[in-house]
């Protein structure tokens, strides 16, 4: 089954599982490429979306994170689709915008913006902005003017995969200082949002989460702002070999626990980044070198031609693990540490958790890495040793 060819390359892989691999079966690339389907994007929309259904029929709005893939191909068909956007940067609105997408259905979601790009985004019709700091709420109001504005909120989460730091959103007893100071300066405190944590796996983890901001939701509301707008943030998790919750089951679920309890939300608005692209995407590459380190190491190193540097970031602190699919599945497998090609030592994915991988793999050979549509391309640095970035395309 293992078709060797010329230098001891196997390239032959035994059954893709996808329209994806398939592709990448089929063809040959000359570098690390990650080979995107948009209709699979599609799919994860609509699933997504038949979840987000509230108790009165009514819709969250879904307002895509572009940063998780900002590929033009992906950002087209979620236009198509109605679909809105959390962009972070004016780089990322001019994009949308670019591509069709209604301002009205386009949020600025960074909470750290220049004075001179809010002025920019106002100015081409955006009305709905992030804040967490007097500072910030001082730069909307004087470079946009009565815009809208949500409330980032810091949120104590254990349980995500890939955790968010503090470094966005204040603790409770600011918020309403925040809300206050908005209301003075001639913003519309609109709302608030939080981030329960990237790649959380299952609905249930997000009831911590919902019971602190339902608590600051309360105390707002008693203190007579008039919010609006819940904004859930991202969360929405990807297949790496730990079992998840599906999406349209999952989303229905964080609609049912927030409807548990908070008392009155006009609007639900959900951010998912990862949860829309991940799984429509995988990256083709290849073994460079497989080694040891002394006669009697326990552990294979494989050096790929991919790193943490080319695209690869997730695996920091080894908490995202792909899955690797090579032409000799099948063989007996071994525990090996997993490298990247570039001449930087942190550039190693796995070690502490070392890989199993099988142990005929050789240098030469194709490997596909599943669900990587999310958080690749836009981490690979530009040239890093003289490795050109991850290279992407569309099927
Ligand atoms: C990154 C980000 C998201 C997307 O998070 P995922 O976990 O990838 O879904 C959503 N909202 C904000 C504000 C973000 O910064």
């Amino acid at each position: 089954m293992n078709a060797v060819t010329g230098f001891g390359r196997s390239s032959t892989f035994v059954a893709p599982v996808s329209r994806v691999e398939s592709y990448i079966a089929a063809h040959e690339f000359a570098h690390p490429t990650l080979v995107i389907d948009v209709d699979a994007v599609e799919r994860q929309f609509r699933a997504l979306s038949a979840g987000l259904v509230r108790a009165d029929g009514s819709h969250a709005h879904i307002h895509y994170a572009v940063k998780a893939n900002p590929h033009h191909a992906i950002i087209e068909r979620l236009v198509a689709l109605g679909s809105g956007f959390d962009a972070a940067s004016r780089g990322e609105i001019e994009l949308v915008l670019g591509q069709g997408a209604d301002v009205e259905r386009v949020s600025f979601g960074n909470t750290i913006k220049k004075a001179s790009d809010i002025r920019w985004a106002h100015g081409v019709g955006i009305t709905l902005f992030a804040a967490d700091a007097e500072e910030e709420l001082e730069k909307l109001a004087e470079n946009a003017p009565g815009a809208r504005v949500y409330i980032r909120v810091i949120v104590d989460n254990p349980e995500a995969d890939w955790p968010l730091s503090r470094k966005f959103g204040c603790a409770s007893d600011k918020v309403m200082t925040l809300l206050g100071r908005a209301r003075d300066l001639g913003l519309v405190p609109y709302g608030l949002s939080f981030h329960v944590g990237s790649q959380t796996r299952e609905a249930r983890m997000w009831t911590g989460t919902l019971d602190q901001v339902a608590a600051i939701w309360d105390r707002a509301q008693d203190e007579g702002f008039d919010l609006q707008l819940l904004n859930i943030g991202g969360g929405f998790p990807a297949f790496y070999g730990q079992e998840i919750q599906a999406p349209t089951s999952y989303a229905r679920a964080v609609i049912d626990l927030i409807e548990a309890r908070f008392s009155d939300v006009p609007q639900i608005m959900a951010e998912p980044g990862r949860g829309m692209v991940a799984e429509a995407g995988a990256i083709a590459a290849e073994v460079v070198l497989v080694s040891k380190k002394s006669e009697n190491d326990l552990h294979r190193w494989v050096y790929l031609d991919i790193g943490r540097f080319s695209g690869l970031a997730e695996t920091e602190g080894e908490a995202i693990r792909y899955q690797f699919v090579t032409p000799r599945d099948g063989d007996e497998c071994g525990p090996c540490v997993l490298a990247g090609p570039s001449c930087d030592s942190a550039d190693v994915m796995y070690e502490k958790r070392p890989l199993q991988l099988p142990l005929s793999l050789r240098a030469g050979d194709r490997v596909i890495i599943r669900n990587c549509g999310a958080y690749t391309t836009t981490y690979s640095s530009v040239g890093f040793n003289g490795f050109p970035p991850l290279d992407s395309v569309v099927i």
